[in-house]
């Protein structure tokens, strides 16, 4: 019987067979002439490194080594460039041209309708509630085709956590139709709400994870794809010959050693306590209306007239997130946690101001 992801698979690629590297084929010996790479170490290239051979096809160490950061099992576990490659792989790999479409809950990181929209998949948009909390009736309710239920949590860029249960009961309401995700790319920073421990009990449950946010690896481009075997299955079919870069899985597989964890967790307190900091600063602004809860390490504002405080700070070589294209957030502006110095230099301006 045909499990839920290859009943879910973009029948454009049913037939397809995976790129078939040098790499994936393997095979172990001494003398590699199967891959038309150059013999000879690369210019500048430090002792100890082989920058003039392929990577592995698939990072097994560095997946395992977040396999065991995550608490999820290591074969359910995919190393990507970044969580953004995550989004497009799940969307190409499910979802067919004009036909299939993905649900988003607004307002939201604008990547999933952004990718579905390239490939000419339909966004069926449900907005949150009030409070910015899932809106589980509508949530509930079946459109057309639907194969990928994207929910950012916490959620982008209003801050919040979602519940735990609301996302359960929709993964368990689609789960002979379509797979439910979950873009933890903020998780380090409240992981009592991570959904990792229910990967087993929900097989249409997929989670994405970055190093981009509170690793401090944005430039090294590394995400995860955490989700059953039969969903990375089909992954793989997609998935570039090479994905991950050696240095880059080195870096990775050294932010996810125990020193480097050590240190993850030192920042994290850091900037919960500059966030706490300054949140409680900035909502005493006047020309602040309200400022959101966050558990992440950025807080949406409201602001009495955005656009005003956005250029003025923008003229002293301060720039925030502007938020006010989108519908729902007229005014708003999302500022990420900098340091002490760039958040002191943030709030004098805006006391200045009033
Ligand atoms: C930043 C961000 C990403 C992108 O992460 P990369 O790993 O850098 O591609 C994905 N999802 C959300 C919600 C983000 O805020």
């Amino acid at each position: 019987m045909k499990t839920l992801a290859e009943r879910l698979a973009a029948s454009q690629f049913s037939e397809l067979e995976p790129y078939q590297s040098a790499r994936r084929i393997g095979g172990s010996g001494q003398v590699y002439l199967n891959a038309n790479e150059l013999p000879f170490g690369a210019y500048s290239m430090p002792p100890n490194e082989t920058w003039q051979r392929y990577p592995d096809f698939l990072p097994a160490d560095l997946s395992k080594r977040y396999a065991s950061y995550a608490g999820v099992d290591p074969a359910k576990v995919l190393a990507v460039r970044g969580a953004d490659e995550g989004i497009d792989l799940l969307i190409r790999s499910f979802c067919e041209p004009q036909k299939d479409s993905i649900r988003i809950q607004t307002p939201t990181y604008s990547m999933y309708e952004f990718i579905a929209s390239a490939h000419q998949i339909k966004t069926n948009r449900i907005p949150l509630t009030e409070n910015y909390e899932l809106a589980l009736d509508k949530n509930l309710k079946p459109v057309e085709h639907l194969k990928l239920v994207f929910i950012c949590n916490p959620n982008n860029p209003t801050g919040n956590l979602l519940s735990t249960q609301g996302i359960l009961t929709i993964a368990d309401a689609y789960k002979d139709t379509a797979l439910v995700i979950v873009d933890e790319a903020y998780s380090e920073f409240c992981p009592q709400g991570s959904l990792a421990d229910n990967l087993t009990s929900y097989p249409n449950l997929v989670i994405l994870r970055t190093l981009s946010k509170a690793f401090g690896l944005a430039a090294v481009r590394l995400g995860f794809v955490m989700a059953d075997q039969s969903v990375l299955s089909i992954l793989n079919t997609l998935i570039a010959p090479y994905p991950i870069p050696d240095p880059c899985a080195r870096i990775g597989l050294e932010a996810l050693s125990t020193e480097g964890l050590a240190y993850m967790k030192e920042q994290r307190v850091k900037i919960i306590d500059l966030r706490n900091h300054y949140m409680t600063e900035i909502d005493a602004i006047s020309a602040v209306e309200s400022i959101y809860p966050s558990v992440a390490n950025f807080f949406l504002v409201k602001f009495r007239d955005s656009q005003w405080a956005f250029e003025q700070l923008q003229a002293q070589g301060i720039i925030l997130r502007d938020q006010n294209n989108i519908q729902s957030l007229e005014n708003h502006l999302r500022i990420s946690v900098g340091s002490e110095s760039e958040m002191s230099q943030l709030l004098k301006l805006l006391q200045q101001w009033g």
